[in-house]
This record gives structure tokens, sequence and C-alpha cells, in this order.
């Protein structure tokens, strides 16, 4: 399962990025998903909460994912287009002589921390 090394791939990044003190652990990971990176958003959902579950600080993290459109730039008539379906021809002139913008990412964008718990003063 493809999604399974993805999501032990993002869980490690945000390891790596997490402060050593870190009493809180993580609550959110906002991931970027480009619509053609090939990822099936519940299977990698499942994979996160998995192995999660299993990790110090992670236990309670959710993944939060933001869809990324296709879009594509015609090299002949200059105009930008976001398609539907991964047919990589611009619509406005036929061409197919284009560059793909976006819609092939795979990123972490942000990774919310838990508040530390209140302490008595
Ligand atoms: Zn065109």
């Amino acid at each position: 399962m493809h999604e399974m090394s993805v999501a032990q791939n993002i869980i490690d990044i945000v390891i790596q990025h997490l402060p050593e003190d870190h009493p809180g652990g993580v609550k959110t990971v906002n991931l970027k998903i480009g619509k053609m990176s090939g990822i099936v958003p519940d299977s990698l959902e499942f994979s996160f909460r998995v192995i999660a579950a299993d990790t110090p600080g992670l236990g309670n993290a959710n993944l939060h994912m933001q869809f990324v459109p296709l879009i594509i730039r015609c090299n002949e008539c200059k105009a930008e287009s976001t398609l539907d379906e991964p047919f990589f021809v611009c619509p406005e002139c036929g061409s197919v002589n284009v560059d793909t913008l976006s819609g092939t990412e795979l990123q972490i964008t942000d990774i919310e921390l838990e508040d530390p718990p209140q302490e008595e003063s």
C-alpha cells in the first residue's frame, strides 16, 4: 500500500520538526495534496492514524488535507487552465505544449502543536 509509506514519511518529517520539549504533542498536520499526486486521501488518512497512534507525541494528531487543483499553462496561447482530468491539453487552443503549474505536490505546510497543559500557579 503506497499510502502507508507516504504516511510514514510524513510522520518522520513531523518528528524531525518537533521542538525538543513538546509536552502537548501534535494537534494537526496540515498537508497540501495535488490532484495529480496519486494519493488516495482516505487511504492516506487511515495509514496516518495507524502509524500516529503508535508514535509518541502524535497519538492525538489529525491530518488536515488541502487539495490543490491541476493547473496548466499553455506555451502556445499562454492560457492558464484548471483541469478536472489529467489530460494535458490546452482547453483554449488544443495544444499539448503545456507546463504543469500545480497539482503534483505533496507537502507539509504547517504543524500545529497542542497547547501545553496549564500549570496551577
Ligand atoms: Zn493554448
